[in-house]
């Protein structure tokens, strides 16, 4: 029946099936929408699309933590089936069948523009797309922590640019876009003081910047004419949970602030308008559903149902168990996972301590039933027993294990590695939580740069629970950013003495030993790290740098090759491994690496300048040139792009502008008059009217008191070594 609906709609013998379009919102409880019925929220576009298509009252997200959601609305299974139980440690299985993969093969072109690091490609939800941009590296300077985010209009401008590139294409293919806006996550800083004014809290400016997100992509799929040909579905991972139940934000718990989400599906004449569907739906639905709307096989792969007929009520509503998890405080903290069942107005939760709720009675989750309802309580166990049980065919995902960015992780409160589990070990998630809001409000603190409390608040909490090495490791960290080295080593040190096997705290003692010029405990310590875990990136580029710094060249690339071979994203691995080929003056490699680095941070000032350098070395002057000038935009300020400049200009025959460039040098800071007495490039200069009177300029500015102190720009070696002419940067 749906299938004549399409062809209908579509035209039979024509090729163009409808477009695709899934947008997820990180972190948007439903109970905070519009539509859903919050009179205070600012969400036009997405009441919009609900006014226009069928709104799900009642779906439940698979898993309250942003990756094993996501897998579930890609695959339709859920997480025991794909095997993905947490951000960061796991990645999906590439024999998985994503809803790009079957999209692809049927002939769309596919796209997905994500907003957090948790979702970048290395975890596996790139499979079947045409591109994935998760190119969050490229975003302004991260806050503390390399924390990524990315904000609803900067993704918004780069979906809605491919879509421009695909609608210029003269498209003869349909299109499935995916976007993920992750602004309601916290920190709530959303930038507009408008929607602040227009929301009750910052959650709800956050969402409506996502929000706005949804309705530029809207508009223009209207604008163009696509939107009634587009299948519009829009969700959320999960919710928030907002303080209920002391859990500030989600991933531990499994009540309905994090689990119940929005749920809705746009597509005239398919779909019906202003519609709500108060069956029963899961994450696991979307790709079925999705599937069966197009007519493409599939959905019988998937753990879901095609819901197409309940919604157009030609079907009563399937009667199914919503199913849920949170390893989360398993997989972070070492207390015990919680799986859950939402079932006929039940919820059932297998913890040490189980609960039990009528969810019709009490939404809130309030009244705990168990041990009451027995009978109730064995059936759903028994339900949710047969979900854990039912896995596929597909083979054990793809662990990763020990990545660097777990730093981002723990510093979006997906904590703690393995090894610093022991505190929390066996406890129930309700009674650890008390100890996790306070390390989780610490490290929010932490990230608005709030040292004085984040003390405070961590010498409480280790005061109280002394085994805890999380809190002691986060003091530690606090320490370092107030520059107080010597008692970020004894924390650590302490931290070490509670739980040995800390592979990130050997890593960080090995960071500090490094800063101190103490090479031999720098490499013992990044060694020791890397024997708890071998996969730890940071301590092999650490181990590369020791090497370097000891003039084994061959020893360091031996190093930042293993290091790229794990993480073939990190910037910071390029760089170094680029000023390791620039120190063997092996500048094309030197180049390779540095433009490799320029993907990710296209506004970095030193490596602009190193690569300007191992160009001019290679007697591309262009290249060198351009180099500059872009080094010269990202730090305006620096008088180090027009003096290398003016280098290039000297020996390649245009004195002039060199002496006008050095001028400008000059103005900017530029303090070395010996460099012009000694650079042999300016030899051709020395003989011009200019030459004397600049020469005098920078001496005066030299001996100027207010200037002496002149701060040496970041990274700038304090002796340009000769024979190289351009300043050169030295290794973070
Ligand atoms: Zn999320």
């Amino acid at each position: 029946m749906a299938l004549v609906a399409f062809a209908v709609a579509w035209g039979c013998g024509r090729t163009e099936r409808p477009n695709v379009l899934v947008i997820t919102i990180d972190t948007l409880r439903a109970d905070r929408v519009g539509c859903y019925g919050f009179a205070l929220a600012h969400t036009p576009a997405i009441d919009g699309l609900a006014r226009e298509g069928v709104r799900c009252t009642n779906a439940a997200s698979s898993a309250p933590i942003t990756l094993p959601a996501h897998c579930s609305i890609m695959t339709g299974l859920y997480p025991p089936a794909h095997g993905v139980r947490d951000n960061g440690n796991y990645a999906l299985s590439t024999e998985a069948d994503t809803l790009a993969e079957r999209l692809s093969a049927a002939g769309y072109r596919t796209a997905a523009f994500v907003s957090a690091e948790v979702l970048a490609r290395r975890y596996g939800l790139d499979q079947g797309f045409d591109l994935y941009d998760d190119d969050l590296w490229a975003e302004d300077d991260p806050p503390m922590f390399m924390f990524r985010e990315r904000r609803a209009p900067r993704t918004a401008d780069r979906a809605l640019a491919w879509l421009e590139e695909w609608a210029t294409g003269k498209p003869s293919r349909p299109f499935f876009l995916w976007v993920h806006f992750f602004d309601p996550h916290q920190p709530y800083n959303a930038q507009s003081l408008e929607l602040a004014v227009l929301t009750p809290t910052p959650y709800d400016a956050e969402i409506a910047q996502a929000d706005r997100g949804v309705g530029r992509i809207v508009d223009w799929l209207r604008q163009h004419g696509v939107l009634d040909n587009t299948l519009v579905v829009l969700t959320a991972d999960h919710g928030e949970s907002l303080g209920e139940h002391g859990e500030p934000t989600h991933g531990i718990f499994i009540y309905d602030a994090t689990i119940h989400v929005p749920l809705i599906w746009r597509l005239p004449a398919v779909f019906p308008a202003g519609a709500t569907y108060d069956g029963p739906v899961r994450h696991i639905d979307i790709v079925p559903t999705i599937l069966g709307a197009l007519g493409l096989p599939g959905g019988q792969a998937t753990q879901g149902l095609d819901l197409l007929p309940a919604f157009q009520g030609r079907t009563a509503p399937p009667d199914v168990p919503q199913y849920s998890e949170a390893r989360l405080a398993e997989e972070g903290f070492g207390m015990a996972p919680l799986f859950g069942v939402r079932h006929d107005g039940r919820k059932w939760i297998r913890a040490p301590r189980p609960e039990l709720y009528d969810l019709r009675a009490d939404p809130g989750e309030r009244t705990n039933l168990y041990p009451g309802e027995a009978a109730t309580s064995v059936a759903l166990d028994r339900e949710l027993e047969a979900i854990i049980a039912d896995r596929t065919s597909l083979s054990a995902p793809r662990r990763e294990i020990d990545h660097e960015t777990e730093e981002m992780l723990r510093a979006l409160g997906y904590v703690a590695a393995p090894e610093e589990r022991a505190e929390m070990a066996g406890r129930d998630p309700k009674d650890g939580m008390v100890l996790y809001a306070k390390i989780q409000q610490a490290r929010e603190l932490a990230q608005s740069g709030e040292w004085d409390r984040v003390e405070k608040l961590l010498g409480e909490t280790i005061a109280s629970a002394p085994e805890n090495v999380t809190a002691r490791n986060l003091q530690a960290l606090a320490a370092v950013r107030r520059g107080d080295l010597d008692t970020a080593e004894q924390r650590y040190l302490a931290s070490l003495a509670r739980e040995p096997r800390q592979h990130r705290v050997h890593g960080a003692l090995g960071g500090l030993a490094l800063g101190r010029g103490d090479l031999a405990e720098a490499e013992r310590r990044f060694r020791a790290a890397l024997d708890l875990a071998p996969g730890y990136v940071e301590a092999m580029s650490g181990l590369g740098f020791i090497e370097a710094l000891r003039g084994d060249g061959a020893g360091a690339q031996a190093w930042y090759e293993r290091a790229i071979a794990v993480d073939p994203t990190s910037p910071q691995v390029f760089r170094r491994l680029g000023d390791l080929f620039y120190d063997r003056k092996d500048y094309q490699h030197a180049l390779e690496h540095y433009r490799r680095v320029l993907v990710e941070l296209p506004q970095h000032f030193e490596v602009l300048v190193q690569a300007g350098n191992s160009a001019r070395f290679l007697h591309d002057d262009d290249a060198a040139a351009a180099y500059y000038a872009r080094a010269g935009h990202a730090r305006p300020d620096s008088w180090i792009p027009p003096y290398n400049l003016a280098c290039l200009r000297a020996v390649n025959g245009d004195p002039q502008a060199a002496l006008v460039l050095l001028g400008e040098a000059v103005d900017l800071g530029f303090r070395t008059p010996t460099l012009l007495d000694e650079n042999d490039d300016f030899a051709g200069l020395r003989t011009l009217p200019g030459w004397g009177e600049l020469v005098s300029r920078t001496a005066t500015a030299a001996a100027t008191p207010e200037a002496m102190p002149e701060p040496r720009p970041a990274g700038v070696r304090a002796h340009p070594r000769p024979p190289i002419s351009g300043v050169n940067m030295e290794s973070p």
